[in-house]
């Protein structure tokens, strides 16, 4: 985020062609979308936008209160000014729309060159890297991670300032009609496409459709640069834009701009020559797959047209930085959390890594190491003083500022701060028992190589980690989501360490992102999420007796399930001088679990009506076959059994009381059947019953080769002598066994694991702590990763090969496994 110029309200009004009222001569520089993400609040501009399942609306109170004064509405009912007397509202009729005019005429101030960069794969790497490549000899604005979207674009656009020279912005759809509206916005003067593949597929007519949409970025451009190997990518351009737009092209195969002569590749690097205006020139790359080699190529063809000398270009290729766009959290010293973000820096993502610190236990003290931000557009005053009411704002504890830019601002800092000039200095001067029991961001621009402080910082687990992907599960709650009908509640199971991924970490995310109840098995697992500072509503499905004090102090609300239960929980609200406490009631429509059967039904009330010791919050009962079509005919009778028995329940009270039914896979085959509340459990862990391919991988099982050897094949390997050597034959070790989770049925080639893309089966007996694998046909190095489940070898394929279910797999991946959160 840089200085965009201010604005009044008045103004902002009078461009987006709304009504101002309240105060209108309030000044702004700063957008916002997300009430939860507030940088600047003084200046910030709050955009109330409406989807099927939100309304920005209803956080104005909460807003304001944190210090927002500037809003943009499309529903005046909440903008009482009795209420705000010190806001000022601008009311609009739509006001997604509106944030996108703003940022279409905010666009018109400047004259200099934009890039507008779009296609199916690789916009946000090739935006990067022409920012790796070019960011020397330009000052340049540029999307924020991969800001592409009809909210994000203009977001992105609102950053362009008077102190750039060069603008880089992505533009991504995923219907038809959405590019008119980007590239209003973007007016790109300089076009690129990366790649044309399947993504969004589902929303066009087909392929042409699609790729008419996209390019439809272009129609401001003087030039284009792409790949002309897609045929239909180069007829349609030429068709579209070859008569009045210059065409730049590149091939492997045909006449071209760029002509590709050769590529090899040796180790991690490829070696690319070409020939560009009859000259053959030369580069080589630190990477070596295809989509990598492809977007170097345009980037290359991009810097060629632009004039930047050969020189220039053979000397930033090779340092081509790989563009991790995640976060990371892991496990620190004495008890530390660890958010490591050292790709990035500037403010809009430092403000985004702040977010995620406080999404994360929110009671811990936060420190952050920060380095120098360059080309801010700011001075380093003004920076810094931003950067400094930042940090006062979402309560970090302890600055440690790295560089001199920030060392020279250091009395603009309220917190405890300390500085140093460079990395080195810090390093040297490290005393690790200085951080105990907290959250540290490590945030630094690439130059200051802060990687090298969180290897400093982290706790050395040994080489198996669990990494669970938090945009994935995101993902997937949003898909599950968008089966529902936006009032139907939302309950989270998160029992078993939340399906073995883990327990704060996904609370504080679903809390973050407004589920509305979370689920436990057990009142122990309640008392952590508490612990950890989550406040929703926790459901225990298991609640035992001598708990249910420890329930009562920490807020967890009892699934009861028969008479015992019930009044056994009774005397303990009694013993506690509690009145009016929630519980939920579990009926047994056929799984004969736990629950209330029918006839026990009157019994329930009687115990329940005129008793003040609680009130019901919910009724609801389990489905047994949600997930398999031989039994929908019973599925329908539970259903049925459920309407009626809860109905005849619901019909004794006159407060509301909700009714669920439906976990993951009832959600996805039985929607009908939501009532105004679902259980949602494996699918938020990437597990689906019909629509796998809707779903993301969220967990991936890993580990690495501590050793190979060359064993000749009269010998036998581990345990038992079990692996019995048909042929001379490479044993890898990995440090991974049964006591990881990695199940010993998975023994002598039963089991397989993927190295470098490879399957390869597991020899001899599985140890406790330790496996061995064949690599003979291999060509694996010590240190190599190894994929025991994840992305490209999934979860319920292995689930598979042990008869059992992914759920089993899953929730049995032991506690010292480390989990490592990514989140972009
Ligand atoms: C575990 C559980 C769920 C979630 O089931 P999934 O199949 O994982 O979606 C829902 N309801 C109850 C009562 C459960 O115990």
């Amino acid at each position: 985020m840089t200085v965009a110029q201010s604005y009044t309200i008045e103004s902002v009004a009078s461009i987006t062609g709304g009504v101002c009222y309240g105060k209108e001569n309030l000044i702004v520089k700063t957008l916002s979308i997300d009430s939860r993400s507030l940088q600047l609040p003084g200046e910030t501009l709050f955009f109330a936008l409406v989807g099927a399942r939100h309304d920005g609306h209803l956080y104005i109170k909460d807003l304001y209160q944190k210090g927002v004064r500037a809003f943009v509405v499309s529903n005046s009912e909440s903008t009482d000014l009795k209420q705000y007397p010190e806001a000022g509202f601008v009311l609009v009729h739509d006001t997604l729309i509106a944030l996108q005019n703003l940022a279409e005429n905010h666009r018109k101030n400047f004259s200099f060159p934009v890039i507008g960069i779009t296609g199916s794969n690789g916009k946000t790497i090739v935006k990067e890297w022409l920012y790796q490549l070019l960011n020397e000899s330009y000052s340049i604005v540029r999307s924020p991670k991969s800001y592409n979207s009809q909210v994000g674009v203009p977001l992105s656009v609102w950053n362009m300032n008077s102190e750039a020279n060069l603008a880089i912005f992505e533009a991504g759809i995923s219907q038809p009609g959405e590019m008119d509206q980007l590239s209003k916005i973007i007016q790109p003067t300089y076009g690129i496409f990366t790649h044309f593949g399947d993504a969004h597929r589902e929303n066009f007519k087909d392929e042409v459709q699609k790729l008419e949409e996209k390019i439809k970025l272009f129609s401001s451009c003087d030039s284009i640069v792409y790949c002309a190997d897609n045929k239909l990518v180069d007829e349609s351009l030429k068709s579209r834009y070859g008569q009045n737009r210059e065409l730049i092209s590149w091939s492997r195969n045909q006449a071209a701009n760029l002509m590709v002569v050769s590529e090899e590749i040796k180790g991690n690097r490829t070696f690319i020559k070409i020939k560009y205006k009859k000259e053959t020139k030369e580069i080589n790359l630190p990477f070596s797959d295809k989509a990598s080699i492809d977007n170097a190529i345009t980037c290359w063809l991009c810097l060629l047209n632009l004039n930047v000398d050969d020189e220039t270009i053979k000397e930033r290729f090779p340092k081509l930085e790989p563009v991790a766009m995640r976060l990371e959290i892991k496990e620190g010293i004495g008890d530390c959390t660890l958010i490591n973000d050292y790709y990035n820096s500037d403010l809009g993502s430092l403000g985004i890594a702040l977010d995620l610190m406080n999404q994360q236990q929110k009671d811990k003290s936060k420190t952050i190491i920060l380095s120098d931000i360059f080309q801010s557009g700011y001075t380093n005053h003004q920076l810094y003083k931003a950067i400094s009411k930042l940090l006062e704002q979402k309560k970090i504890n302890r600055l440690i500022g790295i560089g001199e830019g920030i060392s020279s601002q250091s009395k603009l800092f309220t917190c405890n701060a300390s500085f140093y000039r460079s990395t080195d200095v810090f390093l040297a001067d490290l005393n690790r028992n200085q951080f105990k029991d907290e959250i540290i961001l490590i945030k630094g621009a690439r130059n200051f190589h802060f990687e090298r402080i969180s290897n400093a910082l982290q706790y050395k687990a040994h080489q198996t980690v669990l990494e669970v992907n938090l945009n994935a599960m995101v993902h997937n709650l949003n898909y599950f989501r968008s089966l529902l009908k936006p009032s139907t509640k939302l309950v989270v199971m998160v029992k078993a360490f939340s399906y073995g991924s883990g327990s704060t970490e996904i609370a504080n995310l679903l809390q973050y992102h407004r589920v509305n109840y979370l689920a436990v098995a057990i009142a122990d697992e309640g008392v952590e999420l508490r612990n950890a500072g989550i406040t929703i509503p926790i459901m225990v499905m298991n609640p035992e007796p001598h708990s249910f004090d420890t329930m009562i102090e920490y807020r967890l609300e009892p699934e009861i399930y028969n008479q015992t239960i019930c009044l056994e929980f009774e005397k303990a609200l009694k013993r506690n001088g509690v009145r009016n406490y929630p519980i939920h009631i579990k009926l047994d429509t056929g799984m004969n679990r736990l629950g209330f059967v029918h006839h026990d039904i009157d019994t329930l009330l009687s115990l329940i009506v005129n008793n003040d010791h609680f009130f019901i919050s919910s009724v609801f009962s389990h489905l047994a076959g949600a997930d398999e079509q031989q039994h929908d005919d019973f599925t329908t009778r539970q259903i049925d059994s459920f309407t009626q028995w809860s109905d005849q329940i619901l019909s004794q009270f006159s407060y509301p009381i909700d009714r669920h039914i439906l976990n993951s896979a009832g959600i996805e085959r039985f929607p009908q059947a939501q009532f105004n509340m679902v259980r949602l459990g494996i699918g938020l862990y990437g597990i689906s019953a019909i629509h796998q391919e809707k779903l993301m991988n969220v967990s991936s099982l890993k580990t690495t080769i501590s050793q190979i050897k060359e064993v000749s094949k009269e010998n036998t390997v581990g345990y038992g002598r079990k692996g019995q050597l048909q042929t001379d034959t490479r044993i890898g070790v990995i440090p991974i066994g049964y006591a990881d989770g990695f199940n010993r049925k998975l023994s002598n080639g039963l089991g397989k694991v993927m190295v470098n893309g490879q399957l390869v089966p597991v020899v001899g007996n599985i140890c406790m702590d330790m496996s061995m694998i064949d690599l003979t046909n291999t060509d694996a190095k010590e240190g190599d990763s190894v994929l025991i489940f994840g992305d490209d070898y999934s979860v319920s394929k292995l689930a598979e090969q042990l008869d059992t279910i992914p759920y089993e797999i899953l929730t049995t991946i032991s506690r010292r496994v480390k989990r490592v959160y990514f989140q972009e």
